[in-house]
C-alpha cells in the first residue's frame, strides 16, 4: 500500500503514519523529519532548510524532492510507503507523480485528516510546550496554518480530481481518527 497522508499542521499525520506503519508494515517517511535530521546533522542542505524552516516557510523544491527521490530508492519500500509531509504544493505533487511513475510505485491513496483550523492551533500550542520543537512558536504557527491554505489545501483536489481522495474526520481519540483511516482502505466489496 502506497498512501500519502494529507492534513494541516497538528492535524495528527504524524501520530497516525506511525500507527499505520506498524499496521501495514511500510516505512513511514516524513519530509519534515528527513528534513530535521539534516538540520541536526549540520549537512549543506540542513543548513540552508534551517532558517526557512524556522520561519514556518516550505524548504525549495527541488531540495526536498532530491531528498525524497533519495529515500524513496533505499529499497525498502517494496511493500510501499506511508508518505507524511509531502507533497505540500501542487508542484510537489506532480513531482510526486512523475517520480513515482518512474520508479513504478504510484500512490494508491492520499487520506486527509479534516481538523478545525481552532483546534489545530490550541493542539500545537500543547506540542510546543511538551516537545519545544522551534517552529511551534505562535508566529510560527500562524505561518505554517497560512503556507498550508494557500499552498497545500490545492493538494486535496489534486488528488479529488484524480479519483485518489479519502477524506477522515480527525476530531476524536487516536484509536478512533485511526480506525477511520482503516475503514478508508478496507477494500469495497464486490457487488453482485
Ligand atoms: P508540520 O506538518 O506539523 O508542519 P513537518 O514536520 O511536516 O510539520 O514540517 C516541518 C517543516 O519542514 C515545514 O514547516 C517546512 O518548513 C519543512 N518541510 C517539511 N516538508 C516539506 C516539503 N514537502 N516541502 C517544503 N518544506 C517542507
Amino acid at each position: 500500500m502506497r498512501l500519502v497522508l494529507l492534513g494541516a499542521p497538528g492535524s495528527g499525520k504524524g501520530t497516525q503514519a506511525t500507527r499505520l506503519r506498524e499496521h501495514l508494515q511500510v516505512p513511514h517517511i516524513s519530509t519534515g523529519e528527513l528534513l530535521r535530521a539534516a538540520v541536526a546533522a549540520g549537512t549543506p542542505l540542513g543548513l540552508k532548510a534551517k532558517a526557512v524552516m524556522e520561519a514556518g516557510s516550505l524548504v525549495s523544491d527541488d531540495i526536498v524532492l532530491g531528498m525524497l527521490e533519495e529515500r524513496l530508492t533505499a529499497g525498502d519500500t517494496g511493500n510501499g510507503f506511508v508518505l507524511d509531509g509531502y507533497p505540500r504544493n501542487l508542484a510537489q505533487a506532480n513531482a510526486l507523480d512523475a517520480l513515482l511513475t518512474r520508479l513504478g510505485q504510484p500512490v494508491d491513496i492520499a487520506v486527509q485528516l479534516d481538523v478545525d483550523t481552532e483546534l489545530l492551533v490550541s493542539r500545537l500550542a500543547g506540542r510546543a510546550q511538551a516537545e519545544g520543537r522551534v517552529d511551534d512558536s505562535p508566529e510560527t504557527v500562524r505561518n505554517r496554518q497560512k503556507v498550508y491554505n494557500e499552498a497545500t489545501a490545492p493538494v486535496v483536489d489534486f488528488y479529488r480530481n484524480s479519483g485518489r481522495l479519502a477524506c477522515v474526520d480527525g476530531v476524536g481519540s487516536v484509536d478512533e481518527v485511526f480506525r477511520r483511516i482503516l475503514a478508508t482502505l478496507a477494500p469495497t466489496p464486490d457487488i453482485g
